[in-house]
């Protein structure tokens, strides 16, 4: 059974999407394994002037399965809440929240613990952190944690104001900055998968690899979140964070141990290797596109321009591809090729590493040996080498050694959100993001950003394919190709 922790929790945006879709069930999964037992409370917040009673409701609900039993847990679990209705802007409203939080650590014996939880629209998060110093919310005995959802700022001046305004409060160990990326159960096997295996660890790096790439494809459109959308578009969305944390993942020395402080010294260094573009650079380095009608299994798809909410003359992406290269000394001259976007061809986020095909006398040019690793929908990973063609001697074709974890095993192993928030309740902040670390992908990103803001073109792709023509040209250019294709015949992915 794990080690219990004791908290009190308290929850900014307890009605909100993201915490009845993932941080409910992320806790209750916490209270199945005893991380979370009898020394813990929650405290919602919101505006909306709900009862207790109410809101133990809504938590139930969020986290009930089908059985009786795991009812009745359910029922126990949510009588550890308590509903508070909040004014984020109202200093009134923490003194109360204050009191709310001593009382039930006194009765839960949760011993000055607390973790705060912004799960509210972005703007909203300095005057949160603010409030909890102004108000003295946090505690003298105990631990103070913060987690923060993304996004994380809007670009560099706006992530390193609102960092400023946290660390008024927060000192950085003691705050969480969350990228749910970094809680896949893939993401974090990639340490395993690349220092456990001598056969990988001897070859990863620019001596053995032609080229890595790296796939997040959507195949939703923008659906209710055109308001957050028609702001973001995919390079923010995307790219800035989830995209370069796998790269970090990909590329980074080896950690001198398996601590916080040691993945985030390998981390921190791979963003400062990352060549960045200068403006006129990034027209040739990166593509972006915006999805268009089309027709799919008989049903008309609208174009991005068509969504409700979305302006008829909207310069918002929906797809980005770019080449990255580094100047780390293991991986100068490697192409990281990246893409991701909505209304593709299906939902896959993949990862492939292609080794130089070496010159050999006895077969001539061979094709490349791949590694691919599976991060979503399925989890695992596939190395392509190749093999020779049954009953036909010297005669090679492509073999696939394929694994996959079980997915019903895969199913009841914690989702993101109960790893990444067991991790806090543990102090544990391996994997969650330094500043240092988010200054840097902003750094990379604003110059993009600031080329396409003076570029007025805007590449289209037919909703259901995998981006615009230039996505493909990008890397036909240096005579590569990308290797997940939806037409490309692997094991069910
Ligand atoms: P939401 O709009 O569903 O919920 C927002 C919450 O904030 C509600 O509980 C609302 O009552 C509360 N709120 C709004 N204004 C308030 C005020 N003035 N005072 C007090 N409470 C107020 O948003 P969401 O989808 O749950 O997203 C929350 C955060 O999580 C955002 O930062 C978002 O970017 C991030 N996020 C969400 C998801 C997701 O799947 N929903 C995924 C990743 C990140």
């Amino acid at each position: 059974m794990a080690k219990e922790i004791a908290a009190v929790i308290t929850l900014f945006g307890g009605s909100g999407d993201l915490a009845q879709r993932k941080l409910y069930p992320a806790l209750f999964g916490l209270y199945q394994r005893g991380v979370l037992k009898d020394h813990f409370a929650v405290i919602g917040t919101a505006r909306r002037p709900w009862t207790d009673e109410y809101y133990r409701d809504i938590v139930k609900t969020a986290v009930a399965g089908d059985s009786i039993e795991s009812t009745a847990q359910a029922s126990a679990f949510a009588s550890h809440f308590y509903y508070q209705s909040h004014d984020v802007t109202d200093a009134a409203h923490y003194i109360t929240l204050k009191e709310l939080a001593a009382q039930l650590d006194e009765k839960y014996a949760a011993g000055g613990n607390r973790l705060f939880y912004m799960a509210m629209a972005p703007n909203f998060f300095a005057t949160i952190a603010s409030h909890l110093k102004s108000e003295a919310l946090l505690t003298a005995t105990g631990f103070n944690r913060l987690i923060i959802e993304k996004p994380f700022g809007h670009d560099y001046a706006s992530a390193k104001a609102l960092n400023d305004s946290i660390t008024a409060t927060f000192d950085e160990k003691q705050i969480y900055r969350i990228d749910h990326y970094l809680g896949k159960e893939m993401a974090q096997s990639l340490l395993a998968l690349r220092f456990g295996n001598p056969l990988l660890r001897t070859v990863w790096n620019k001596d053995y690899i032609q080229n890595i790439q790296i796939t997040l494809a959507e195949a939703v459109g923008v659906e209710e979140r055109a308001g957050y959308y028609e702001t973001s578009g995919a390079l923010r969305d995307m790219v800035q964070n989830h995209v370069m944390q796998l790269l970090a993942y990909l590329t980074m020395d080896e950690p001198a141990a398996l601590t916080a402080d040691a993945v985030h010294t390998v981390k921190a260094r791979a963003f400062d290797q990352l060549h960045r573009y200068t403006e006129a650079e990034v027209a040739t380095n990166f593509v972006r596109g915006q999805y268009t009608t089309a027709t799919i299994d008989g049903e008309a798809i609208r174009g991005y321009r068509d969504e409700d909410g979305v302006a008829q003359d909207s310069m918002t992406e929906t797809f980005v591809a770019g080449k990255i290269t580094t100047t780390a000394p293991n991986f100068a001259g490697v192409p990281i090729y990246v893409r991701t976007g909505k209304r593709l061809t299906r939902k896959s986020t993949q990862l492939t590493v292609t080794f130089k095909p070496q010159a050999n006398s006895l077969f001539g040019v061979t094709a490349a040996d791949t590694l691919t690793i599976y991060v979503e929908p399925s989890q695992g990973f596939s190395l392509q080498l190749n093999g020779q063609k049954l009953g036909q001697t010297n005669v090679l074709a492509p073999a696939e050694l394929a694994f996959r974890h079980d997915p019903a095993a895969a199913k009841s192993a914690p989702e993101a959100y109960e790893r990444l928030i067991n991790d806090v309740l543990h102090g544990d902040q391996t994997n969650f993001n330094h500043w240092n670390e988010l200054a840097q992908t902003w750094r990379f990103v604003d110059v993009i950003l600031a080329a396409w803001a003076k570029d007025k073109t805007m590449p289209t792709y037919a909703a259901g394919t995998m981006g615009p023509q230039a996505a493909k040209d990008l890397l036909a250019r240096d005579g590569a190709e990308w290797f997940w294709q939806p037409t490309r015949i692997q094991m069910a992915d």
